[in-house]
């Protein structure tokens, strides 16, 4: 499903609007406070955003890929923070619902998460485990009446606000074996706290907390999908888009720093005329653009492909990877291009510079990346496959 062209453009252009007059003028305040300020909640509920990739049936959006990844360019343009909660509560968070959850399941959680009354989360890493996601410790045991969590998950993100989190925790099968599952774990539940907000180097505004679990006692509803060993299958199944999504955040975030660091370049004087005169700016300049423009065709082929339904595995992999490095390397070069400037925060490129590091980490890390794109490049050679 798709929104017809029409009403997307109406919805690309309020979301740029979005990003141009609320969000720019509010990035340093955002960066200021524990978590976004309600204000500008209310209008990302209002333009639909938080319903972005829901199915139509429970009032979402229901974006194809390609638009999601229009919005993306857009919303990207924004310091990262903003973008964060909608990224993990369309994505991963969302889309681990949508792919895994029951139809009860469903009607309960989708329209409130589609319109933004419930923000959602989604808990997987802990801290003796990030990238090896099978061997969580987290465990979840059966009871007579439902379920019962202990554990300690790490760096989530919107834990304060959220209202419906993910967790992902091991159970046991019948054969003794123990498999990973998903638990739809609401807000305030008793025996399960959120610590205070990390520290982080950048993206401040978007918190992420542990989250402790200590006999937290579900209903056997909570089971994603009403089945054990689904729950990174229903992970996995969200992560490709989110991946996506992130990649094409990055492009809009490239350009934008591009921008800014063009506009610096023109301004600045030395030796006797502006700054992106000098040859070696210039290249700065150019590459980084080329790189912007080379991720935004690989985001846009690779939402082309899944819009009709394409596995994009790799695509997703190799657009994160690509777009997260390139973006790293974009917000370096716009610091060089500022002097001195760039390392002084009255200038946004300084807190950008530091806001686009952990792209390379969350959601799968480089090397992660790396690792699945060469997973399918031996296995498409295996079959014999052409490549290119
Ligand atoms: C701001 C922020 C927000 C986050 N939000 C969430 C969230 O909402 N939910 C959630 O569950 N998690 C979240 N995380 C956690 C994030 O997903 C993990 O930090 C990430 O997956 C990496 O895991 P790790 O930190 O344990 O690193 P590790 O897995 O310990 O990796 C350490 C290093 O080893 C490398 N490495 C690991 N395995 C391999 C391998 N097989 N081959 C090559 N190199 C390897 C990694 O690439 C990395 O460089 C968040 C983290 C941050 C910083």
């Amino acid at each position: 499903m798709a929104v017809d062209p029409e009403s997307f453009s109406i919805l690309q252009e309020s979301v740029a609007r979005f990003v141009r007059e609320r969000l720019l003028p509010r990035e340093r305040e955002i960066a200021a406070l524990e978590q976004p300020p309600k204000d500008l909640l209310d209008e990302v509920r209002e333009l639909g955003l938080f319903g972005l990739t829901f199915p139509e049936q429970y009032g979402g959006l229901e974006l194809d890929p390609l638009q999601e990844v229009k919005v993306g360019f857009e919303l990207g343009r924004a310091s990262p923070a903003m973008r964060n909660f909608i990224s993990i509560h369309n994505g991963v968070a969302g889309q681990s619902l949508n792919f895994g959850g029951t139809a009860a399941q469903k009607a309960k959680y989708m329209p409130r998460l589609a319109s933004g009354e419930l923000i959602a989360a989604f808990a997987l890493t802990e801290p003796d485990v990030g990238s090896d996601a099978r061997s969580i410790q987290t465990k979840a045991e059966k009871t007579p009446d439902g379920w019962v969590i202990n554990g300690r998950k790490r760096f989530i993100s919107n834990a304060p606000f959220a209202g419906l989190i993910t967790v992902l925790a091991k159970t046991q099968e019948t054969d003794g074996e123990l498999s990973v599952s998903a638990f739809l774990v609401e807000a305030n539940t008793p025996g399960m706290s959120i610590a205070r907000p990390e520290h982080k180097m950048g993206q401040q505004g978007a918190p992420i907390c542990d989250i402790v679990f200590d006999d937290c006692r579900l209903g056997g509803e909570a089971l994603l999908g009403a089945k054990t060993g689904i729950g990174l299958k229903a992970a996995m199944a969200g992560l490709d888009r989110g991946r996506l999504f992130i990649a094409s955040c990055c492009v809009g975030l490239a350009y934008r720093l591009l921008e800014d660091a063009t506009d610096y370049g023109l301004q600045r004087v030395q030796f006797g005329v502006p700054i992106v005169r000098h040859q070696l700016i210039q290249a700065l300049l150019a590459d980084s653009l080329t790189e912007a423009y080379a991720a935004q065709g690989m985001v846009e082929n690779a939402a082309r492909l899944a819009s009709v339904g394409r596995p994009i595995g790799c695509e997703a992999s190799m657009c994160k990877l690509y777009a997260t490095e390139m973006v790293g390397r974009v917000a370096d070069r716009a610091v060089q291009i500022h002097g001195g400037n760039g390392y002084i925060s009255d200038y946004m490129v300084e807190q950008l510079y530091r806001d686009v590091r952990v792209l390379r980490i969350y959601e799968g890390t480089s090397q992660i990346q790396q690792t699945i794109i060469a997973k399918h490049l031996t296995a498409r050679r295996q079959n014999g496959e052409r490549l290119g």
